[in-house]
């Protein structure tokens, strides 16, 4: 088996707008982490809570080496923009934010130039970013799914350069497969991912492009992860649902371990 020569898998956890009551949310991370840090040789794992519950389940990963992420920031750093929280506000106690994600897109209108300006400020401020892209199920019936996901990659990095590919990750997450338990089958995420590669090469140059990790998401759980990780482009997978069980993600996790330890 061929050595890997990219990057620390990443399997991350987005936690979306669970739990509502904040014993949970620390139960919650507890249950992950002795897997998680068992494994932090091999497999970085990052949690993404809603934002009233970063500060507790900080103090709860303190020195595990499992990272923080918020799941969403504003691009101004400061300002009259009610409700927003910014990339300054975040950089200190959270490694990493989310840009980009489908449900955003869809129930908050956010267009692919607000992608760009949040994942240009978040990486300006020294946060490290997972840029989610994906195609709906409209595109991927009609045969163009390469095209909207090669549009929502140019578009979203428009402001980014070769200096930021260590710290971007770029999620291709196939809207139909969010939250429906159809995820897609690994031939087709494999060549998204082989698209996204290219596509990022050719906007920051190819040896740059290369430090880029690109994660699979939509629907993974503890019984198709491995499909996905084994996959040589991937770098690792973003969770949802299935990240709201500690069991389920530990075993997540502790699969991705060991594909990647075999590497
Ligand atoms: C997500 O919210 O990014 C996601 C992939 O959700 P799920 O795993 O529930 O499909």
């Amino acid at each position: 088996m061929a050595t890997r020569v990219s990057p620390m898998p990443l399997v991350a956890a987005n936690w979306k707008m669970n739990p509502n009551d904040a014993g949970d949310a620390l139960d919650l991370v507890r249950g992950v982490l002795s897997v998680a840090r068992g494994h932090a040789d091999r497999v970085e794992v990052a949690i993404f809570p809603p934002f009233p519950w970063l500060l507790g389940v900080s103090e709860v990963i303190a020195e595990s080496g499992v990272k923080l992420g918020a799941q969403d920031c504003f691009w101004e750093l400061s300002g009259a923009y009610t409700g927003e929280v910014s990339p300054a506000m975040l950089k200190g106690w959270c490694e990493w934010v989310i840009t980009g994600h489908s449900e955003r897109r869809i129930y908050l209108g956010e267009t692919d130039e607000m992608v760009a300006k949040k994942t240009a400020s978040a990486l300006g401020s020294e946060l490290s970013v997972i840029m989610c892209v994906g195609e709906l199920a409209d595109h991927y019936d009609a045969g163009t799914s390469d095209q909207v996901v090669e549009a929502q990659v140019r578009a979203g990095l428009a402001n980014c350069s070769a200096d930021d590919s260590a710290r971007l990750v770029i999620a291709y997450e196939p809207v139909w497969a969010i939250g429906t338990g159809k995820s897609a089958d690994a031939e087709h995420a494999y060549k998204t991912m082989r698209l996204i590669r290219r596509v990022v090469g050719e906007l920051i140059g190819a040896g740059a492009a290369r430090k880029v990790r690109i994660l699979y998401g939509g629907s993974v759980n503890s019984g198709n992860v491995e499909s996905y990780v084994e996959l040589p482009l991937c770098d690792g997978v973003l969770v949802g649902s299935a990240s709201l069980d500690a069991a389920e993600f530990a075993h997540i996790v502790k699969v991705t371990a060991e594909v990647y330890g075999h590497r």
